[in-house]
């Protein structure tokens, strides 16, 4: 078992810097060895065709197995330094769109990224607890439980659920259409939604809000935008 995968979101810059100065000190490298530098410092995206076209099957498969050694590595302990409380939108996946690996952040799933007592209790071990440094809360455009929430729907358990994003119905400030098919409506009430949850992160959690006071912690929020994959921070 070796310490954290080399490959993660978090250490990917120092690998990067690590692999820069081996590559300019290393003439005598082996092409399996450069395959793989090349691989690691690619990351953060996919293959390139280049990369792909130089590799043979059985260096194909020695990467997985490198790839399936990091992966088991991983479990041996967790320092996480984020925690996102997301939708459960299916298009939303946190660890897939800020491209973290297993160990990376904790996630936090409910429809439209409410704040509750669990949420909350969650995010406290995240941060007091594990060391997280960072509370996010991602809405998303065109979520499902915001449009809900400003058609007023009821069913069943749900409702409840709804009437958590209901404030941010009613304090969103908009000109047009305040409709849930109108678009832009849905994205700036999910906007609102994602505001309020953090000041109530803050009113709720005498102990997130110590930390984020003594600056141990940071509690934001972001925007991710189905259509074009950005994640746009928002205070
Ligand atoms: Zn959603």
């Amino acid at each position: 078992m070796k310490g954290r995968p080399d490959k993660s979101l978090f250490s990917l810059a120092v690998d990067r810097r690590s692999l820069l100065s081996a590559a300019l000190g290393t003439c005598a490298m082996t092409p399996l060895a450069a395959l793989s530098m090349q691989l690691a410092t690619n990351r953060s995206g996919s293959l390139t065709k280049e990369q792909r076209d130089s590799m043979n099957p059985a260096q194909v498969i020695d990467e997985l197995k490198k790839g399936n050694e990091r992966f088991r590595s991983s479990a041996a302990g967790q320092y996480p330094a984020a925690v996102v409380l997301g939708c459960i939108d299916s298009r939303v996946p946190a660890e897939i769109i800020f491209d973290a690996g297993i160990g990376d952040v904790f996630i936090g799933r409910v429809a439209g990224n409410v704040v509750n007592d669990d949420m909350l209790g969650s995010m406290e071990f995240a941060c007091a607890v594990a060391g997280a440094k960072l509370v996010l809360v991602l809405g998303h455009t065109a979520c499902g439980a915001v449009k809900g929430a400003i058609d007023d729907v009821e069913m069943g358990n749900l409702t409840g659920l709804l009437a958590r994003i209901k404030p941010a119905v009613s304090a969103t400030k908009f000109e047009g259409e305040k409709l849930s098919k109108n678009a832009a409506y849905v994205d700036a009430v999910a906007r609102t939604n994602v505001v309020l949850g953090t000041e109530n992160i803050r009113r709720r959690s005498p102990i997130l809000e110590a930390l984020e006071k003594k600056g141990s912690i940071k509690i934001t929020g972001a925007m991710y935008d189905l259509a074009n994959g950005v994640v746009e921070f928002i205070g």
